[in-house]
């Protein structure tokens, strides 16, 4: 196959690229670096079979050549990237979805689209089944990400319906691993980050909230596996073990033995009660179910992190790291 991957130098869309290239297909990578980095895709500069094409897919996209894939994960995904880059979120999600959708359209590709359990919301229903619709707050801080996010399934869902498009719709739950940025202010890297650096570790709220951490080689064989067998119905892919952020925040402690002290911060607007995925149908379509217990996920993830103590990159309030052209070419 010959797919390409928007967001391809961000956390998954690196991750998965590396996948599509081990299974011995073709990758054309897609990304405008607004929150990933071209190190994440360094290691692929001399495989001929990879392609990068430096590019803000909310704009009009033409790729060359034939194309049996077309995966759109390109968007910020950390809450404090989106809530900084509020109207490029929702553009990415509907503009950038619309291109991508038309990119699959005209080479007769199938296509997926990276969605977020953030389309539950604050939910009502607990675990989330695909079949719950959500609880949204449109207006709020958050609704750039959840509405870009809905609008991006519906344009798919009338794509598959209107058009005939082979498609899958990826409902993906917090996963993490090596390749986040240190300080991209999602919850494992910050606890990481803290412990690492002897910074207090910042509980927002008292810290009862819940989510589930998948660790993203397991993210990535769902994905992979949804892309492959899957049909065209939204599909969870996470690991239903479910933490209070406290509980992650004393896990991290024990595994880093840092002497950090946990203190606490006040909880973000219509920030998310609860979060568990019910994995039931990709159980059943897929034969899928995460494998990595949290304990080693963390584990590795840690010894990810623990090189980058006293360098910028794990610089308190560090810059996004901007785009270089070192590792670009033309697809
Ligand atoms: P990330 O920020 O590491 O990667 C996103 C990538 O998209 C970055 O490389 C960024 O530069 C690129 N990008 C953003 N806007 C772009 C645009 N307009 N044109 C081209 N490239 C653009 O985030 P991630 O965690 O790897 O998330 C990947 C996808 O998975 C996102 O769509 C996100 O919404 C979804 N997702 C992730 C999680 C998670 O826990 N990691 C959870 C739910 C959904
Ligand atoms: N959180 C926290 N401390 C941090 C960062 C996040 O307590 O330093 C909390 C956040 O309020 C949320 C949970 O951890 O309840 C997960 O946050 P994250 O930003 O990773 O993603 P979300 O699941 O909210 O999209």
């Amino acid at each position: 196959m010959r797919v390409l991957i928007t967001g391809a130098a961000g956390f998954l869309g690196s991750h998965l690229t590396d996948r599509f290239l081990a299974e011995g297909h073709r990758v054309v990578g897609l990304d405008n670096f607004v929150t990933g980095h071209p190190d994440n895709i360094a290691h692929l500069a001399g495989d001929d079979r990879f392609s990068f094409v430096q590019h803000d897919i909310s704009t009009y996209t033409s790729i060359d050549g034939p194309l049996d894939g077309v995966l759109h994960l390109a968007s910020p995904a950390s809450p404090i990237d989106y809530l900084e880059l509020p109207i490029q979120t929702l553009k990415v999600g509907s503009l950038g979805t619309h291109n991508a959708l038309g990119v699959a359209k005209a080479k007769g590709a199938r296509f997926f689209i990276a969605s977020t359990s953030e389309v539950y919301g604050d939910p009502l229903v607990h675990p989330q089944t695909e079949e719950y619709w959500g609880n949204v707050n449109p207006v709020g801080p958050r609704g750039v990400y959840d509405e870009a996010k809905r609008f991006a399934e519906a344009i798919t869902m009338a794509y598959h319906t209107y058009h005939g498009l082979d498609t899958r719709i990826v409902r993906i739950f917090n996963t993490y691993g090596p390749r986040m940025r240190p300080r991209d202010g999602r919850v494992v890297s910050n606890f990481i980050v803290q412990a690492l650096t002897g910074e207090p570790l910042t509980i927002y709220g008292d810290g009862s909230q819940t989510r589930s951490f998948c660790y993203v080689s397991d993210e990535v064989e769902g994905i992979y596996r949804l892309f492959m067998h899957g049909d065209h119905r939204p599909t969870n892919i996470g690991n239903p073990d479910e933490y209070t952020v406290r509980q992650l925040a004393e896990l991290v402690v024990e595994l880093t033995g840092t002497s950090s002290p946990i203190v606490s911060e006040p909880l973000p607007e219509d920030d998310p009660k609860v979060r568990k995925p019910d994995i039931t149908r990709a159980r059943t379509m897929l034969g899928w179910e995460p494998t990595v217990h949290v304990r080693d996920g963390l584990a590795r993830t840690i010894e990810y992190f623990r090189p980058y103590v006293g360098t910028p990159m794990m610089a308190r309030r560090a810059p996004r790291p901007r785009p270089s052209t070192a590792t670009s070419r033309a697809s």
